[in-house]
């Protein structure tokens, strides 16, 4: 039977290209991907592109870290260039927003791109003079796009190209009402292109309303997780995290992502980080938008070595260099366990994934497993006292393969590398009309 979203047969997979030559990508974009040395196409880039250039609807399914915001990035700024009308970008945290925003900005800004990001958190007056000047594209989270269609400040009448990017995350987040009201506000004549990390059923509902003929691409199967990222479960009583945490961070000396399942853990697992010496600093929704900005720009620039995040604002956090995700707390939701390995190992770095679970937390590792479909390696942690409870879990652990690994953290000690500096993003401006206004064409464009 034809799955109901891919009435398109997928193409066979050509070999991969070593270079972006022949995607069907205009010179000026070519320029910019030179500027940022990026030679060579990554497989959802190489499968996207050209479909996407061909203005058609797409379902991408695609972990973050994997290069999916040029695999649309470039085929809607490249579009936009030559058609005219404007883009819109739907996604789920403001800070994938912003790491979207600089995407664009350092492939589309040279050629002129205009862009204003909407969302929560800021002040909506800012934002609303960046609709003033008529950006090509609109990069907003759901809610805050809404009370700017409430307040007048925009239209979606010219949106020609629109791309829900972690659809899946959107849906979690329960922005569902709030996105099938924008969907009713962008005319029906337009291209979408949807990506999303695994295909829940509500996804799939979405692509079969409001998509034409979508091609699906997938480039790693469902819900499986980076293949450059060794993973690890350390089995550990609730009271013995701290240490072990102490323990990692003596012997993995590069940057290190936690999670925590609760904004109140990150807090507390980060003070307790900056009080024995630590450069940590915490991103979860209790921060507001400039505190969050802040910690994740310290971290990328090498001012903090450890970030502590919650699930929800770490989505879509990109940085380079991650040695580590460390797992405090197994996650509430078994799919944000790729989300949160997906942080390490990007781009084709090889990354660690350790995740703590107490003895009681047997199932949810099963799950995991069936949802990587790999058992994991279950290890043994150091420097912990030999009284631990571990032994007794392990032996009663269902998996069978529990003491194959133990101890093979250790020799994995790379030299503390700030991670690169990144340019910073903003929406670049010219004299226009606004998002409300019959939009004018500019120069470069
Ligand atoms: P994304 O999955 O879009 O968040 O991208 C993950 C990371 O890979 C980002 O830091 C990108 O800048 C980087 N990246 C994307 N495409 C390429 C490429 N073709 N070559 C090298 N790095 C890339």
């Amino acid at each position: 039977m034809t799955h109901p979203i891919s009435p398109v047969p997928e193409k066979p997979t050509p070999a991969m290209p070593e270079t972006f030559q022949g995607l069907g990508i205009a010179d000026n974009i070519m320029a910019s991907l030179e500027r940022m040395k990026f030679t060579k196409p990554s497989p959802i880039q190489h499968r996207c592109i050209p479909e996407g250039i061909e203005g058609k609807d797409l379902i991408g399914i695609a972990q973050t870290g994997t290069g999916k915001t040029l695999a649309f990035g470039i085929p809607m700024i490249q579009r936009l260039a030559r058609y005219k009308g404007h883009g819109l970008v739907l996604l789920p945290t403001r800070e994938l927003a912003l790491q979207v925003d600089e995407s664009f900005q350092r492939i589309g800004g040279p050629i002129g791109l205009r862009t204003a990001v909407l969302i929560g958190g800021e002040p909506i007056g800012k934002q609303k003079r960046q609709l003033f000047r008529n950006p090509h594209i609109l990069i907003a989270t759901p809610g805050r796009l809404i009370d700017h269609l409430e307040q007048g400040s925009v239209k979606l009448e010219t949106v020609k190209i629109l791309v829900l990017d972690e659809a899946d995350r959107m849906l979690d987040m329960g922005f569902a009402p709030q996105i099938n009201k924008i969907l009713l506000k962008v005319p029906k004549e337009r291209q979408t292109m949807l990506f999303s990390a695994t295909m829940p059923v509500d996804i799939v509902k979405i692509a079969t309303h409001h998509m034409k003929l979508p091609v699906r691409i997938e480039v790693a199967p469902q819900g499986t997780a980076a293949t450059d990222v060794e993973q690890e479960i350390m089995i550990v009583g609730r009271d013995q995290k701290k240490s072990l945490l102490e323990t990692l961070l003596k012997q993995y000396l590069g940057t290190i992502l936690i999670f925590s399942r609760t904004k109140y853990g990150a807090k507390k697992i980060c003070h307790g980080l900056a009080a024995s010496g630590h450069k940590a600093a915490e991103i979860h929704s209790n921060r507001s938008l400039a505190q969050r900005k802040e910690a994740l720009e310290g971290f990328k620039r090498g001012k903090y070595r450890i970030l502590v995040a919650t699930d929800i604002a770490a989505r879509g956090i990109d940085v380079s260099n991650i040695e580590v995700v460390i797992n405090f707390d197994l996650p509430d939701n078994t799919d944000d366990y790729v989300h949160r390995i997906g942080r390490t190992g990007r781009a084709g770095k090889k990354g660690r994934a350790i995740s703590f679970a107490t003895p009681q937390e047997t199932d949810e590792i099963r799950r995991i497993e069936r949802l990587i479909r790999k058992p994991l390696k279950v290890t043994r942690p150091t420097g912990l006292p030999a009284t631990t409870p571990f032994a007794r879990v392990e032996e009663d652990r269902p998996y069978g393969h529990s003491s194959a690994s133990r101890g093979s953290s250790q020799g994995h000690r790379a030299p503390w590398k700030p991670s690169g500096n990144r340019g910073h993003s903003s929406s670049s401006s010219s004299s226009g009309g606004g998002w409300n206004r019959k939009p004018r064409s500019s120069k470069k464009w």
